[in-house]
């Protein structure tokens, strides 16, 4: 089965190097709470928690992934978290968040190498692409993002476990997110990318950067615009789940 299906939108909360424990499990319960119907949601807490926000949440619609992995199936890599077991706490993992990608770091070839043990593992993926401030400016931000998905996705058959999320670096935790005329022509342009490299047509594909309740319908009505990836609004329970409840289907 796989983590994420497009036929219902997708709200992701990636929570970063934030929370203490009991914090994490009384968000995660909060957000169980308060789940939306139609809307398939999911939280990615730091890894330590991760069992306890599984146990949280266990028996309900809401999701839990991990925000990174190792890129090693196994061995002597100190202080490395491998697929499987991450498998053993969650159902899906992100790779190749912008923070990853500058801040440590990884490559394509690395963010490929995670995708790679994490779809072994049998977990879904949700790997992130997208351009920086520069980037855009120099009209690059469709050559960098099919860049990114070429190598991202290199030796993948099938998109069925994996969700591409655009994150523009420059809308990512600034207050700024894109305009949805920029979000929808960046996910039509990555949903034709990844339907040329591997058929898919219909793969959802998520915007993230600065989505907030004010803004989600707006950015939702982009036809490829299948949900998002929320960072800084997905640690209050009531504006994670304020962003799911406007992209909710109808009833
Ligand atoms: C993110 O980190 O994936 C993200 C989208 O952050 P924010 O929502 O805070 O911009």
């Amino acid at each position: 089965m796989t983590t994420f299906h497009s036929h219902q939108p997708i709200v992701i909360g990636n929570w970063k190097q934030n929370t203490g424990r009991d914090r994490a499990v009384a968000l995660a319960r909060e957000i169980v709470g308060a789940s939306v119907k139609g809307v398939q949601q999911a939280i990615c807490p730091p890894a330590i928690w991760l069992t306890s926000v599984a146990e949280a949440v266990f028996g309900t619609s809401i999701r839990v992934g991990a925000q990174n992995l190792s890129r090693y199936p196994s061995g002597a890599y100190t202080g490395e978290l491998s697929a499987e077991m991450i498998a053993e706490a969650c159902s899906f993992t992100l790779v190749g968040h912008s923070e990853r990608r500058k801040l440590f770091d990884e490559t394509d070839e690395i963010v490929n190498a995670k995708l790679h043990v994490a779809l072994g593992a049998g977990l879904g993926v949700v790997m992130c692409v997208g351009e920086s401030a520069e980037q855009r400016d120099a009209g690059e931000a469709v050559a960098v993002v099919t860049s990114q998905l070429e190598k991202g996705l290199a030796g993948v058959n099938a998109i069925a476990d994996i969700v591409v999320a655009y994150e523009p670096v420059w809308a990512i935790g600034t207050g700024r997110s894109a305009t949805s005329a920029d979000a929808r022509t960046m996910t039509t342009a990555i949903a034709g990318v990844i339907s040329k490299l591997l058929g898919g047509i219909g793969a959802p594909v998520l915007y993230g950067g600065s989505v907030t309740s004010g803004n989600a319908a707006e950015l939702f009505a982009g036809e490829h615009v299948a949900g998002f990836l929320v960072g800084g609004a997905s640690l209050e329970a009531e504006e994670f789940t304020a962003i799911g409840r406007a992209i909710a289907p109808g009833d």
